[in-house]
Order: structure tokens, then sequence, then C-alpha cells
């Protein structure tokens, strides 16, 4: 199937990747249309809780989709890895123990903490978005509980 053809008219970007290969593509989507464009989308989004918080910044804004992108990839190399280290479980699977164990990172750092506050909209639709958009909050200067438990995760796990 062509990209073109993969692309909503709505999308910013995606990731695609193939379970038994180490390809992967970041396509990006034609969106925006400007960079002022981009920044002040990804502002509103922040604002409408649809994006994770960061710094207050246009520059950090214009890396929101990409760093979120980056999470993607990570989680599908990651997937790879725990393949090849024999983990059994289908890709969605593993995502659902990914968000369980950034959940249950961030609770053991602060029992008080409630994920479901922490998450954006976006990452609640599903476990991949979740991994991108903790990623995305872990990267982008002010991580909550959230990106401080990813911070963590991917530490000890050597990333
Ligand atoms: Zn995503």
């Amino acid at each position: 199937m062509k990209y073109s053809e993969l692309m909503r008219k709505n999308t910013q970007a995606y990731v695609h990747s193939w379970e038994y290969s180490k390809k992967q593509h970041l396509v990006l989507g034609r969106i925006f249309q400007s960079y002022d464009d981009m920044v002040q989308t990804i502002k509103n989004a922040q604002l409408a809780g649809r994006s994770m918080p960061t710094i207050e910044a246009d520059d950090i804004f214009a890396v929101y989709t990409i760093t979120h992108e980056y999470g993607h990839l990570l989680q599908h190399i990651m997937f790879r890895e725990a393949k090849e280290g024999g983990y059994q479980n289908r890709e969605n699977q593993f995502q659902n123990d990914c968000r369980s164990a950034i959940i249950n990172m961030a609770r053991k750092t602060n029992p008080s903490c409630n994920p479901d506050a922490l998450i954006s909209k976006y990452g609640k639709e599903q476990d991949g978005e979740f991994f991108a958009e903790v990623f995305a909050n872990s990267m982008l200067g002010c991580p909550n509980e959230l990106g401080k438990a990813m911070e963590q995760l991917l530490k000890a796990g050597g990333y």
C-alpha cells in the first residue's frame, strides 16, 4: 500500500513498522501550512489537554510531533529486542506491558499520583500512543511523573 493511501488528511506524521523486520518508516504529513501553524497547532493541543506538557517555547512546540514519532520508533525497537530476548506476545500486548510498567514506576515514586490525570487525551486512545506521548513529555523539558517514570525505565533498560 502506498503511504499516500495510508496517510489520512489530518495526520501530522506516523511510523510504519514491520513486526519481523528492523525496517521502519517515519512519514511526515502535509497538514501544517507553515512553521507558525505547526507551533500554534501544538500549543492549542497542549492547552486542550490533547498533547502532553512541555517547556512553553516555540522551538519546543515545533519538535513535539517528531519527538512523539521517535517514541514510536523507540518502542518498535524495544519490542523487537524483547522478542529477540524471548518475549512471546504480540506488539499490542507489549505496548500494554510498557504502559503498565510506566504507571507502576510512577506510582512507586509517588503513590498518590493519578496517571489518568497526567496523560494527554491522545495518549489515552491506545497503548502505543500512551508511550509516544509520555516519551515526548519526558524529552521536552518538563516531564511529569509519567515522563520521569519513562526516563527511569529507559535508563534501566539501557536505552
Ligand atoms: Zn502516535
